[in-house]
């Protein structure tokens, strides 16, 4: 995708990253659609497994790093995000839906922009999600 077509946000977002790619567009997609249906605070968990690139979304959007304890970077088998707000005693768990991954266009550019431009319910399959 073109700088210029990327939103505010994401701009310092690339900046913080270092770089535009798939796996910090697919961070940011997670934490927003995460934070649209739970809120946002500044009491916030988020425990992803295979995060990658995105967990550095994670920490530029909701302050939540390995450093201050509030992002925890687990291994896994696949790839999920899961978001907890302790102001609204609210969590969410999201992992990528498979259908839409097999759909992905093979071009760099075009994928980008279809992880984007897809609305999260289509891209994430959500489950409530309890932290103890
Ligand atoms: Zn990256």
């Amino acid at each position: 995708m073109e700088y210029k077509d990327l939103p505010e946000e994401i701009r310092g977002l690339m900046d913080h990253h270092g770089h535009l790619c798939f796996g910090v567009l697919l961070g940011y997609r997670a934490c927003k659609y995460a934070t649209d249906i739970i809120g946002i605070s500044e009491n916030m968990k988020v425990i992803t497994e295979k995060g990658g690139c995105g967990n550095d979304a994670v920490s530029y959007l909701l302050n939540c790093t390995i450093e201050n304890g509030r992002l925890v970077v687990r291994e896994g088998k696949g790839q999920s995000w899961s978001f907890f707000n302790y102001d609204e005693d609210e969590g969410i768990s999201l992992k990528i839906n498979p259908v839409i991954m097999s759909q992905l266009p093979k071009d760099k550019e075009q994928a980008e922009r279809y992880i984007m431009e897809l609305p999260g319910n289509l891209l994430f399959m959500a489950q409530p999600f309890f932290e103890a």
